[in-house]
C-alpha cells in the first residue's frame, strides 16, 4: 500500500505545473525572463482571406456561416467561415463540446494559422481561434512563441513570463561604460523587446538573432559562463596543495636514459608542468597534443617530480589495453631507475588487488598505473601528490569528479589527443591551464590516406597480404555497430573468420572489448612482438596503442565512424619510419554527413584542423559531450562567435576585479543555484 501511494504521488508530481516548469528549467523570476521566444506570430494585422498564401501563417477575422459534425472518413468538426473576400473551411479532428459551441453560426472569430488547399477548397486544420465581440482591438505587439513542454500551453507560459517581467529586477549588471563601448543595448530594453516586440520590428529581423537585443542576451550568456569559469579557477588557486619541488634527480636520470631527445614542444610543456607542480596550489592542466606527439614521456617526467618530492602519483587510462601499455612503458623506463610501478585494473584477482591496494594505502608504492579501478572507493593513497588522466575526454564526468575527490589536494594533469578548438578552450575549458604539443617527434613520415569503395575489398585484402609478406604489420578495423554490443562482437568475429579464410598463410589475431584482460594482453603482446601479422580489431585499439612496426591500416565501413575516432584510429600507424597507409573502405550510398567527414579526414591529418571541422559538422554541444559532462549548453550564444566570446572574457576579468557585485548579480541572474554544474 505505502508503495502504491508513493508511486501515485510521484506520478501526480510529474504532472504538476511546477514539474512542467522545472522540466524547462524555470524556477526563479530570472529563469522566466531569460526564457526567450523561439519565434513570433504577427497578430497585429488582419489578412483578407483572398490574400492568404498557402504555408504562410496569418490572422483572419471571419464569421461562421456553417458548422457541423461530419462522420466521414471519421468523426470531425467542420466549420465554414467567411470574410468579405472569401470563405475557408476549419477542420477539427479532435474537439471539445465547448469548441463546437463556440463555432455556432454567426459567431465572429479571429483565427490564426496556415491555410492549405484541401479537397473542399482552402482549409486550416486545428487553427488557433477565439470568439470576439464588436470592435475588439488588435494587439499592438508581436506574439512570442516560447519553447515549451507537453501539458504547458503557450497562453499559460506567456502569462507566467509576463508576470515575471513585471516583478523581476531588470537592472543592468553591465556597467554603462562597458555597455557603450561594446555597443550593446540596456538589458531591460533588450529583454522587453524580445518578449514583447513592437510591430515595427519585423519578424525576420528578430528571428535572425542578429538584432542588437539578441546580441545583448548572447553576450550576457557568454559573460555568465566566463565569470563562472573564472571563479572556479580562482577558487582552485585559493586551495592548497603540496608543492612538489623538483630536485631533478630522477627526471634527469630518465632523460639521460631515453633513446631520444625531447622535442621543443615537449620541453616547453614539461617546464610548464614542472613549475606548476612546485606551486602550493593544485595544478589543473590539460596537456593536449595530436596522436603520437609524445605525451606519455611528459607524463612520466611529471610523475618523477612527484616521487622526487616524496609523494605518490597515479596514471589512469580509459581502457585496459592502454593502461597495460602505459604500465609496460613506464616499467621499462622507471624500473632501471630503481622504482617500482604498481598496476591495478578491475580484472586483477581479488587477492592481487588487495595486496596492491594495501601497499598504496601504506605509501609503499609511489607509482601506480591503472584503469578506473584506481578511483574505486577502496583505493586510498597515503600521499597522493599528482593524478594524471590519459585521454581524459573518454572518461565520464562522474569518474573525473571521483578522481578529483580522491586527490582533493593533489595536482592534476589531464591528457588528450582530441585537441580542443580555441573557442571551446576559451569557454568550456577556461578554468584549465593548457599546454600544447604542436610538434611531432622527428622522423615520422605522414600517413597516406586512401578512400576506397567497398566494392574493391578484394584488392585491399591482396594489398594487406603483400605488406605482411614483406615484413610489415597491419590493422584491420571492423565495421562499427554502435547500437548493439552483441552485434559488434558478431561482426568482429565474422571479419576475423573471413580474413583468416582469405589469407591462410598469415598469422591473424583478433582483439575486441569482450575478451578477458589476459587474453587481450596476450594478443597485443603477440602483435608487439611481431608474432601476429594482421590484427583484426574493434575500436578498443582506438586510443594510445603504439606499435611502430605496423604501417598499414584498413578501416571497414569508415563512413560509420566519427571524425575524432577516424583520426585516432589512423594515428595507430605512422609511428615508425616506414611510409604508412590508411585505407578507408566505404560503402555506397554515402549520406551527406558521412561524405563530409570522409572528405575532412582524407584532406587533413592535422588534429586541430580535424577538431575544428568536427565542431563545425556536429556543433559545440555534441563536441564537448555536454550530456555526459553535465555542462549546460549555451542557449543563445554561439561559441563560434569568437569575437563575442573574447569580449565576454575580457569583461569577465574586468568585472571580477573592479565590480565584483555586478559580477555576482550577473551570475545569480544567469545561473542561479546551478553554478555547480559548470565546475564538473
Ligand atoms: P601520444 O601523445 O599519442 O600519447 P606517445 O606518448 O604514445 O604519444 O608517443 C608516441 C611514440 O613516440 C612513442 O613510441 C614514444 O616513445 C615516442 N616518442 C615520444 N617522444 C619522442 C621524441 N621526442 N622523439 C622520438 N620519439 C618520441
Ligand atoms: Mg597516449
Amino acid at each position: 500500500m505505502p508503495c502504491s501511494s508513493l508511486a501515485e504521488k510521484k506520478a501526480a508530481g510529474a504532472n504538476t505545473l511546477a514539474a512542467r516548469l522545472a522540466r524547462l528549467g524555470l524556477h526563479t523570476d530570472a529563469d522566466f525572463i531569460l526564457h526567450l521566444p523561439l519565434r513570433y506570430e504577427d497578430e497585429t494585422r488582419i489578412t483578407a482571406l483572398r490574400d492568404a498564401r498557402p504555408g504562410v501563417a496569418a490572422q483572419f477575422e471571419v464569421e461562421v456561416i456553417d458548422s457541423e459534425i461530419a462522420y466521414r472518413p471519421r468523426r470531425q468538426l467542420l466549420a465554414r467561415v467567411a470574410d468579405a473576400s472569401g470563405t475557408l473551411l476549419l477542420r477539427f479532428l479532435n474537439f471539445y463540446p465547448s469548441q463546437q459551441k463556440a463555432l455556432q453560426i454567426g459567431a465572429r472569430l479571429r483565427i490564426f494559422g496556415e491555410l492549405h488547399e484541401g479537397y473542399l477548397g482552402p482549409e486550416i486544420i486545428h487553427p488557433r481561434f477565439h470568439v470576439i465581440g464588436a470592435n475588439e482591438s488588435l494587439p499592438e505587439r508581436l506574439t512570442p512563441v516560447y519553447p515549451t513542454t507537453a501539458g504547458l500551453g503557450q497562453a499559460s507560459l506567456r502569462r507566467l513570463i509576463s508576470r515575471a517581467l513585471e516583478r523581476a529586477d531588470l537592472s543592468d549588471t553591465l556597467p554603462s561604460e562597458q555597455r557603450t563601448r561594446l555597443h550593446l543595448p540596456e538589458f531591460a530594453a533588450a529583454i522587453q523587446r524580445l518578449h514583447t516586440p513592437p510591430p515595427e520590428m519585423t519578424q525576420a529581423v528578430l528571428e535572425s538573432r542578429d538584432h542588437p537585443a539578441w546580441r545583448r542576451v548572447q553576450f550576457d550568456e557568454l559573460l555568465a559562463q566566463q565569470l563562472s569559469l573564472r571563479r572556479a579557477y580562482s577558487a582552485r588557486r585559493a586551495r592548497g596543495a603540496p608543492p612538489l619541488v623538483a630536485s631533478a634527480t630522477l627526471t634527469a636520470a630518465l632523460l639521460a636514459s631515453l633513446p631520444f631527445r625531447l622535442t621543443k614542444a615537449q620541453q616547453r610543456a614539461w617546464s610548464e608542468i614542472a613549475s606548476d607542480l612546485a606551486q602550493p596550489h593544485p595544478m589543473q592542466r590539460l596537456l593536449q597534443g595530436d596522436v603520437g606527439s609524445g605525451k606519455t614521456v611528459v607524463a612520466a617526467l611529471a610523475m618523477l617530480q612527484a616521487v622526487e618530492a616524496g609523494y605518490q602519483t597515479a596514471l589512469m587510462a580509459p581502457t585496459e589495453i592502454l593502461a597495460e601499455q602505459h604500465y609496460r612503458k613506464l616499467a621499462a623506463w622507471l624500473e632501471p631507475l630503481g622504482l617500482e610501478v604498481a598496476w591495478l585494473t578491475g580484472s586483477l584477482k581479488k587477492r592481487e588487488k588487495e595486496a596492491v591496494i594495501a601497499k598504496v594505502g601504506a605509501g609503499e608504492t609511489a607509482i601506480m598505473v591503472g584503469t578506473h579501478a584506481l578511483i574505486e572507493d577502496k583505493v586510498e593513497f597515503a600521499r597522493l601528490g599528482l593524478a594524471i588522466i590519459d585521454e581524459q575526454h573518454r572518461f565520464g564526468v562522474r569518474q573525473r569528479l571521483a578522481l578529483k575527490e580522491k586527490g582533493q589536494f593533489a595536482h592534476q594533469l589531464a591528457m588528450s589527443a582530441t585537441p580542443i578548438p580555441r573557442t571551446l578552450a576559451m569557454s568550456y575549458y577556461a578554468d584549465l591551464d593548457v599546454s600544447t604539443l604542436d610538434e611531432l617527434p622527428p622522423g615520422r613520415s605522414p600517413v597516406t590516406t586512401k578512400l576506397v569503395s567497398e566494392a574493391r575489398r578484394d584488392q585491399i585484402v591482396a594489398r594487406v597480404h603483400e605488406a605482411c609478406r614483406g615484413g610489415g604489420q597491419a590493422y584491420w578495423v571492423c565495421p562499427l555497430i554502435e547500437e548493439s554490443e552483441t552485434l559488434q562482437l558478431k561482426t568482429a568475429v565474422e571479419t576475423f573468420e573471413r580474413l583468416t579464410a582469405d589469407l591462410p598463410d598469415l598469422r591473424i589475431g583478433l582483439v575486441h572489448g569482450r575478451l578477458k584482460t589476459a587474453e587481450k594482453a596476450a594478443v597485443m603482446a603477440a602483435f608487439v612482438a611481431n608474432e601476429i601479422h594482421l590484427l583484426v580489431a574493434t575500436t578498443v585499439i582506438e586510443v594510445g596503442v603504439d606499435v611502430p612496426n605496423a604501417s598499414l591500416m584498413v578501416i571497414e565501413h569508415a563512413e560509420r565512424f566519427g571524425l575524432a575516432q577516424l583520426h585516432q584510429l589512423r594515428g595507430r600507424v605512422g609511428r615508425g619510419t616506414a611510409q604508412s597507409v590508411c585505407i578507408l573502405l566505404y560503402a555506397q550510398p554515402l549520406g551527406e554527413l558521412a561524405r563530409a567527414r570522409l572528405k575532412v579526414i582524407f584532406e587533413s591529418s592535422d588534429g586541430f584542423e580535424i577538431a575544428r571541422e568536427d565542431l563545425r559538422l556536429r556543433g559545440p554541444g555534441e563536441f564537448v559531450g555536454s550530456r555526459q559532462s553535465g555542462l549546460p549548453l549555451l542557449r543563445y550564444a554561439d561559441l563560434e562567435d569568437t569575437a563575442l566570446v573574447e569580449q565576454a572574457r575580457a569583461v569577465a576579468e574586468d568585472l571580477l576585479h573592479n565590480a565584483p557585485q555586478a559580477a555576482a548579480a550577473h551570475l545569480q541572474r544567469w545561473l542561479g543555484g546551478r553554478e555547480e554544474l559548470l565546475k564538473a
